[in-house]
């Protein structure tokens, strides 16, 4: 729809404007042709025998003449000649009498004032909702928000089978939480044969893990599975509106989900009403709690065998009050974590079906170098791959799209044109040898697969990628020290051969710290502290924030023994580079000419010197 925005004002002119036009050209039909006149010009006629029908009504007597039938007169006046009729008689017109019908009250409160409003209101409903459709409303919605009759229920979204349409073989990997939810796409398109065993489903399942990995996308796939209607809301709109109305939409939210049954009721972003009630406090977060405690009660009130499954998501489980995990609320948890690297190759497949792609693309290859992506992440890979190809005009992704796809999500688009001098890519050039010569002379450092010195929006000025051969789940204390060699690589380079350090490795800087304390206070890999945990990881699939939980005395000895990590580390960085000048000059002239190596070419010429 592309109509220009009329103000509203000018709605309501136009029907002013019909309406005063209906009136004047009505009153022209019924009234115009009346003339009026007086009792003594109306007797004279009557005498005159010129009339031909006399109507009487009230004090009007309005009257036709013989000779001009169309045209009406009237006399009007309080006179009730007692003589009238016998007159009337005598001239032998014919007469009636006509009695004003009493209005009925209620009609003509009805005409009067009840249908103007009912014609603004279907108006303004009609603007309304066009309104809605204009902004990006899909049309799905069906169960809510129309118009302003129920401005105060739930927007919940009533998706069917048919316009949700994903069914489970569209997520991939995150085979565990599929089959839990199997059993749920069963017991809806079935409830009969759980209720003749006696067996209870839960009411309600919590999908918990990281952003992106696919919570969502699961929910309404189980819709899609099991062919029933799928109410969504999400938590965040329960807070956004008027105060006081949270606990409403609850309430209306069941109400209409009852109705349907059985149908699914998907709460997306639980946390933000389910947060942890903090007893008292001023002001406090009262809205909040109200809401919560309707859908605790909502909850309870639910007789389980009715076919309603209530499904919530959220990646911060650790901040949901406690009532709602109670057995009988969200007590069965499904965890959606990030997939692993056959996981993550199942992803771009799926996703890959959506774009055309070239023949024998290395989807393994792929997923090896998206270690920790999650689905969204991934499924935007595919995307930005796609979108290269269409801006080089050809018809097919190729794994070269891909690759660039990879790195583009990982480090951010390739800053073309920025104008970096010939000295700093001279250090940029030695800091990414740096990492990548190190990496190669450790034994137990993923493989180089390539190393870039073309700036990126991100900020980085180049960087040394690594792929892991396998996925490995499990961290060897000597690896993790080896990563941090590693990081430590870039600035040593620097130093050795500028003797001056540079900020290009702040991002390395903090990399490494972070794999020292993790190593040292909550791996147990320190001589020191062993098994001891410092630390606790504060929130699960979001930051990473850790909080310590030990005395201020053993922070001061953790950060000490972490300085003395990444020294050592650095140390053997340095060791290692020293050792291999020869080798660090070639490859960094050679990157600095090319800008971009692949991990073989790197690997060729480090084995051709050192042959
Ligand atoms: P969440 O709700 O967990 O934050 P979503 O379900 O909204 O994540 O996922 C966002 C998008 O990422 C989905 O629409 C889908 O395109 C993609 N995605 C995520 N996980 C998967 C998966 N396992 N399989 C296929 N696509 C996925
Ligand atoms: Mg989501
Ligand atoms: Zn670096």
């Amino acid at each position: 729809m592309n109509k220009k925005k009329r103000p509203l004002y000018l709605y309501y002119l136009s029907i002013m404007i019909v309406i005063l036009l209906l009136n004047r050209f009505l009153s022209d039909l019924l009234l115009s042709r009346q003339e009026e006149v007086t009792y003594n010009e109306f007797q004279t006629a009557l005498i005159g025998k010129k009339i031909d029908e006399v109507q009487v009504e009230n004090e009007v007597i309005t009257y036709t003449l013989k000779q001009d039938e169309k045209h009406k007169q009237y006399v009007t006046g309080n006179m009730q000649d007692p003589n009238l009729t016998e007159q009337l008689n005598e001239a032998e017109v014919k007469y009636s009498r006509i009695y004003p019908q009493e209005i009925n009250p209620f009609v003509s409160l009805l005409v009067t004032f009840l249908l103007p409003v009912l014609i603004f209101w279907g108006l303004g409903n009609l603007l309304f909702k066009r309104l809605q459709k204009k902004m990006g409303n899909d049309g799905m919605t069906f169960g809510g928000g129309g118009g302003f009759g129920n401005f105060g229920k739930a927007n919940a979204q009533v998706y069917v089978e048919a316009q949700s349409g994903k069914r489970f073989s569209d997520v991939a990997g995150q085979d565990e939480a599929k089959e839990a939810l199997l059993e749920m796409v069963d017991f809806l398109k079935n409830p009969k044969k759980y209720e003749k065993i006696g067996a209870q489903m839960p009411k309600g399942a919590l999908l918990v893990g990281p952003p992106g990995t696919g919570k969502t996308l699961l929910a309404k796939a189980v819709a899609g599975e099991a062919g029933v209607p799928f109410f969504s809301i999400s938590g965040s709109e329960f807070v956004e509106m008027f105060v006081g109305r949270g606990a409403a939409r609850v309430r209306d939210l069941f109400k209409q989900a009852r109705e349907k049954a059985p149908c699914i009721v998907f709460i997306d972003e639980i946390d933000t009403i389910g947060k942890k009630r903090d007893g008292g406090g001023i002001g406090g977060n009262d809205e909040r709690e109200q809401t919560l405690n309707q859908l605790l009660a909502e909850m309870d009130g639910f007789d389980g065998s009715k076919g309603v499954v209530i499904l919530a998501a959220t990646n911060r489980p650790e901040s949901l009050d406690a009532a709602l995990l109670r057995p009988g609320r969200f007590d069965r948890r499904i965890p959606v974590e990030l997939p692993d690297l056959k996981g993550r190759e199942e992803i771009l497949k799926v996703h890959a079906k959506n774009v055309k792609v070239g023949t024998n693309i290395d989807f393994n290859a792929i997923a090896r170098a998206t270690a920790g992506a999650s689905g969204a992440e991934l499924a935007n890979i595919v995307n930005e791959a796609a979108l290269l190809a269409v801006k080089d005009n050809r018809s097919v992704v190729s794994q070269t799209d891909f690759d660039e796809a990879v790195e583009t999500v990982i480090a951010g688009y390739q800053r073309k044109g920025a104008v970096i001098s010939t000295r700093e890519k001279l250090i940029v050039s030695y800091h990414e040898i740096g990492h990548a010569l190190v990496a190669a002379k450790l034994k137990n450092t993923a493989p180089v697969h390539k190393i870039t010195i073309i700036p990126r929006t991100s900020g980085a000025l180049g960087y040394t990628m690594q792929v892991e051969e396998q996925e490995s789940n499990l961290m060897t204390k000597d690896e993790g020290f080896e990563k941090i060699v590693t990081f430590c690589g870039g600035r040593a380079a620097e130093e050795l051969i500028f003797h001056s350090i540079t900020s290009g490795a702040s991002n390395d800087i903090e990399q490494a710290t972070r794999i020292a304390r993790a190593m040292i206070t909550r791996l147990g890999m320190s001589e020191e502290f062993g098994m001891v945990a410092l630390e606790t990881v504060s929130n699960q699939y979001l930051s990473q924030d850790t909080s310590l939980m030990c005395s201020d005395d053993t922070a001061a000895k953790v950060d000490d023994a972490v300085m003395r990590m990444i020294k050592e580390a650095h140390e053997k960085a340095r060791a290692i580079l020293e050792e291999n000048k020869d080798q660090l000059h070639e490859l960094a002239k050679y990157l600095y000419e090319r800008e971009t190596i692949t991990g073989d070419e790197f690997m060729k010429i480090l084995s051709q010197k050192e042959a």
